[in-house]
This record gives structure tokens, C-alpha cells and sequence, in this order.
């Protein structure tokens, strides 16, 4: 499909440059013919006015015959370079048309990606449902204590199905552009809030938080940033041994708002750190696994609301050491 639309709009590029060209060749060849007709008679004219009428016969003429070879030349030159002007543009433009129509085949392979990811996440918890609801109705000697099991382990899979979907529309959320209204946070809130919400889960693996928060601003609605800290916090415990700690700061640095989480858990291998923000990135699935359930879709949300309020999400990591997510805002 690439291809073709590249072919096409490089066709598109090729006519558009050749109809010009042409155009332009034919009027100067024309303008150019219509200036040697006259000239053998303009020559005669002068020499008539010079030498009189017997005279000028003797002098020697412009050739008639040079005179369309000269056309001849001309109408071969033009297409000469008609020529070489529809194989540069052509060349010129199917590189242009790679250019043009790249961001969009990324776009296009992304949005497939994420469709196909999307529905492969969406069809195991389906398909869990349906297969319990099946089994349960066949039994016919199904007691009510059975049946209670099984509509809880139903519960489970739409409360799985809940959370991807809500992610899912998250991630596809596109805010109206046309709002010039910037909500400002205070990021104190935002981090209180956050810490109240992932209290119990540290509490459980008795990691310690410790929190530095100056009082700051940023440009970010509170309930985003809110949203953030919690996806960076809850994959700090996430990704953390029993009785570690865990640092949140928030502070002023060159006139951005600076917050940063760090943990002293297992850490993200160099390879792959730069997926880390991928939507279904899970490093190593098998520790991922063992965390609990995760869909990979944390840092993507995380990423893109940070971006969508101008701001950047940056991690670095040592395995077995530990991992710091940085993000800076803009402060008003
Ligand atoms: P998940 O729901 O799997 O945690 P995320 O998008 O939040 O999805 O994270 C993607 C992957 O990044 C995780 O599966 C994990 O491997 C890695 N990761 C994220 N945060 C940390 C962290 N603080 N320490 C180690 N690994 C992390």
C-alpha cells in the first residue's frame, strides 16, 4: 500500500512539474521561432534602407536554411532538457513522496499494532469467561457453593476486561486542542494523593517511602499527574524486594517542575530500556509475570499524558540496583 501510494504521489509531484515545464517550453519555443521568422525579414528591411533595392541583393543573406536548423536545434534542446527535468523530478519526487508519506506508514503500522496487541490482550479474558460460562451451565449438577466460585473467578476476568478498557481509552483519549485553559497543579497534592493510594500496596512488602516535595507548580491537571505518580509508584513497589525504599522528589530545576521516583528494586536490562515506554512492553515476561498482572500499558499512558502536557518522562536504570523515572513540566 506504501508503495503505490508513493508511486501515485510521485505521479501526482511528476505532472504537476511536466504540465509547468512544457507549458513553459512551448511558449518560449514559439516566442523564440517567432523572433527568427522576423529576422531574415527585419534584415532585409535594413538592408533595403541601407543600400537601396539594387544593392542589397549582392550582400550575403541570413540563410533560410541555417535559420531552421537553428529551429530544429532549439525544438531539441527543449526537449532535452524536458527530458532531464522529468527524470530528476521523477527521482526528486519519489524521494520527496518516501518523505512525505513516512510518518504517516508509522503511523498507520502503529495504530495496526496497537489494534492487533489490543485484541489479543481483550480475547484471553474473553475467552476465560466464556469458557467457565459454558462448562457452568453444562453441569447440571452444579451446587450453588460452585457456582458462587465460578461467577467470582467471572468477576476476576471482567474486572480485567475493566481495567484494559479503561486503559485502552486512556491511551486513545485525544484532548481538544483549542483549549488555551492550562490546568495548574500543585504538585504537593497531586504527590499526597498519590502516596495515600499506594500506601497499602507498600505497607504489604513494608517498603518505606520517602517523599521530598517542594512546594511547586506544574502545568498538568492534577488528576493526570495524580494518575502518573501512582502508575511510577505502584510499579516502583511492583518492581521492588520486601523492606527496600522507595524516593519520591519534587523540586524546582531550571525553572521546571522536577519530580522523580526511585526504587531499589530489580531494575530494567539496557536492552530494554528503550521499549520501556511501549504500549504491551513487558521486560522479560517471566519476572513480569511473577509481579502480578500487568498489561505493559502503565508507562505508555504515563509517557503519553506527560507529552500531551508538554512535558517529558525519562528513565534510567541498573538492574539489581535499582530505577529512577524523571519527568519535568513546564511551571506556569
Ligand atoms: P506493567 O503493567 O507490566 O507494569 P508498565 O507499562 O507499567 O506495565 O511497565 C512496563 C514494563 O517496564 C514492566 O513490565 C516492567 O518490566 C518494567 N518496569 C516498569 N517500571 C519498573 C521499575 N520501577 N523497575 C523495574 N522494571 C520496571
Amino acid at each position: 500500500m506504501f508503495n503505490s501510494a508513493r508511486l501515485k504521489l510521485t505521479g501526482w509531484y511528476l505532472l504537476i512539474i511536466m504540465v509547468i515545464s512544457i507549458s513553459f517550453s512551448a511558449v518560449l519555443y514559439r516566442l523564440l521561432t517567432l523572433e527568427l521568422n522576423q529576422l531574415i525579414d527585419r534584415q532585409n528591411a535594413r538592408l533595403e534602407k541601407q543600400y537601396g533595392a539594387p544593392n542589397y541583393r549582392s550582400t550575403p543573406l541570413l540563410d533560410r536554411a541555417i535559420v531552421d536548423e537553428v529551429k530544429t536545434r532549439l525544438a531539441f534542446n527543449f526537449m532535452l532538457i524536458n527530458g532531464l527535468i522529468f527524470i530528476g523530478a521523477g527521482g526528486l519526487g519519489f524521494i520527496l513522496a518516501g518523505k512525505t508519506l513516512r510518518p504517516i506508514k508509522k503511523m498507520v503500522d502503529e495504530q495496526n499494532r496497537f489494534i492487533a496487541d489490543a485484541s489479543h490482550e481483550l480475547r484471553t479474558p474473553i475467552t476465560a469467561l466464556k469458557t467457565t460460562l459454558e462448562v457452568s451451565l453444562r453441569d447440571e449438577s452444579l451446587s450453588l457453593k460452585e457456582a458462587k466460585a465460578t461467577l467470582r473467578e467471572n468477576l476476576e476476568d471482567v474486572n480485567r476486561l475493566q481495567f484494559l478498557a479503561s486503559a485502552l481509552l486512556e491511551l486513545t483519549y485525544c484532548p481538544r486542542e483549542s483549549t488555551s485553559v492550562r490546568e495548574i497543579a500543585q504538585v504537593a497534592d497531586a504527590t499526597k494523593e498519590a502516596l495515600r493510594v499506594v500506601k497499602p500496596l507498600a505497607a504489604a512488602k513494608k517498603i518505606r517511602i520517602e517523599s521530598e516535595v517542594a512546594p511547586i507548580t506544574a502545568v498538568i491537571s492534577t488528576k493526570e499527574l495524580t494518575d502518573v505518580l501512582i502508575i511510577l509508584l505502584d510499579n516502583a513497589i511492583k518492581y521492588s524486594a520486601d523492606k527496600t525504599a522507595i524516593n519520591l522528589i519534587a523540586l524546582e530545576r531550571d525553572h521546571q517542575a522536577f519530580i522523580s521516583v526511585t526504587d531499589q528494586g530489580i531494575g530494567i536490562p539496557a536492552v530494554d530500556l528503550p521499549h520501556i515506554f511501549d504500549r504491551f512492553y513487558r521486560a522479560d515476561s517471566s519476572r513480569s509475570e511473577a509481579t502480578g498482572s500487568g498489561y505493559g500499558l502503565g508507562l505508555a499512558i504515563a509517557k503519553e499524558t506527560i507529552q500531551r502536557n508538554q512535558g517529558a518522562l525519562s528513565v534510567t536504570s541498573k538492574p539489581n540496583v535499582g530505577t529512577t523515572f524523571s519527568m519535568k513540566l513546564k511551571m506556569k
